[in-house]
């Protein structure tokens, strides 16, 4: 799909100034935010608004979009020329500092004070191989960071506010003098007194020791959809971290990890079962009964069935994670050959060899049995 124009997700003109930039952000960012709206589009929405956002309000950045459009954010972009970066690709200070250093670091202090969002997480959840086939609604429980209820995420002491940052005057970022092979230049560094966020906290909460988050335990409903496998995952958006200067909430990725079933193989929505049926059964014909994932079900072997014969249980697979039908259950026949047979059972498949007009060699009418009982004798 076509990016859409940054300006154009953010409904502003291409002269907008910062702050019509930062306001329609503010407006558009809790429209859409996931744990407000719930449309289906709602995510995707946001992110879209968020990543004009933080281009859009970052100078060199937005320069570099309205000469290049949407290649200049490609990560690739800057450091691979066109951006002044190629000619000094070796420079062990990496590409940031020769950034900063040329264009004044507008780029990375002012980003510091930007909305970020919260870090995704993982989760595995173990399945048995029924539980995958039919879902399961399951409550899990994991350690994430969460806003400080205490400050609602302020990081200051309840009743006083963060004020603005007395060494950087809000800015986030300091002038620092550093040497570089081009000699000695004035760069920017994020500010150490508010960590570049341009406000420092006097009195700081007890509770988060003004970070404004603490880790606490959170739990979240997960209807798993029947017909997952194994490695599959579920996206519940907002159910990560965190986010930075009141930016969302991370993503949970909900992975599946599916247990093998001793009766049973499955490719998707097919299940694959092998039948073993003695060779005489094969050979006149019989009913059986299949295990299948939903309850046995009788299968008629006609007579002359050959190994390796594959029959189907339509609509006995798993079901289809898109879409309302279920796969189907093929039964492959594996013909088995009796072992330890009494002598009237020899005698009767000796009948039977005769009558199909079959020889039968020294060796299988009798060679060994002969060899056996003259060692018993021995
Ligand atoms: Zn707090
Ligand atoms: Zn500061």
């Amino acid at each position: 799909m076509a990016k859409r124009d940054y300006y154009e997700v953010l409904g502003v003109s291409k002269s907008a100034s910062e702050d019509e930039i930062k306001k329609a952000y503010r407006k558009l960012s809790k429209k859409f935010h996931p744990d407000i709206n719930k449309a289906d589009d709602a995510d995707q929405k946001f992110k879209e608004v968020t990543e004009a956002y933080e281009v859009l309000s970052d100078s060199q950045k937005r320069a570099a979009y309205d000469q290049y459009g949407h290649a200049s954010t490609d990560p690739n972009f800057g450091a691979g020329g066109g951006f002044g970066g190629g000619g000094f690709g070796g420079f062990t200070g990496g590409f940031d500092d020769i950034f900063d250093t040329f264009f004044g670091g507008g780029g990375r202090s002012r980003n510091a004070n930007a909305p970020r969002q919260g870090a995704d997480l993982q989760y595995r959840v173990h399945l048995k191989f029924e539980e995958a086939i039919f879902g399961k609604k399951e409550t899990i429980r994991y350690s994430r960071e969460e806003e400080c209820v205490t400050c609602h995420g302020s990081g200051a002491k309840p009743g006083t506010e963060p004020r603005t940052c007395s060494k950087c005057h809000g800015a986030g970022a300091v002038q620092v003098e550093r040497n570089t092979p081009f000699g000695r230049v004035m760069t920017q560094a994020a500010c150490d007194v508010c960590n570049g966020t341009g406000k420092e906290i006097i009195s700081k909460c007890n509770d988060c020791h003004g970070s404004g988050h603490v880790e606490s335990t959170h739990s979240v409903n997960v209807t798993i959809p029947a017909g997952v496998e194994d490695g599959q995952q579920l996206r519940l958006a907002g159910q990560g971290e965190v986010g930075r200067n009141g930016g969302p909430y991370g993503d949970l990725y909900v992975v599946f990890a599916v247990e093998e079933s001793d009766i049973f193989d499955r490719d998707g929505a097919e299940i694959f079962y092998v039948l073993p049926i003695p060779f005489v059964h094969a050979a006149l014909g019989t009913e059986v009964e299949v295990p299948t994932v939903h309850g046995n079900v009788k299968l008629k072997i006609p007579a002359g069935t050959q190994t390796g014969t594959t029959f189907r249980l339509k609509g006995k697979g798993a079901p289809r994670l898109r879409g309302t039908t279920n796969g189907d259950q093929h039964v492959k026949v594996t013909i088995v050959t009796p072992k330890n047979l009494t002598d009237e059972q020899k005698d009767a498949l000796r009948t039977f060899a005769e009558v199909s007009g079959d020889h039968l060699s020294e060796d299988s009418s009798g060679f060994f049995d002969k060899m056996r009982d003259a060692f018993k004798k021995g």
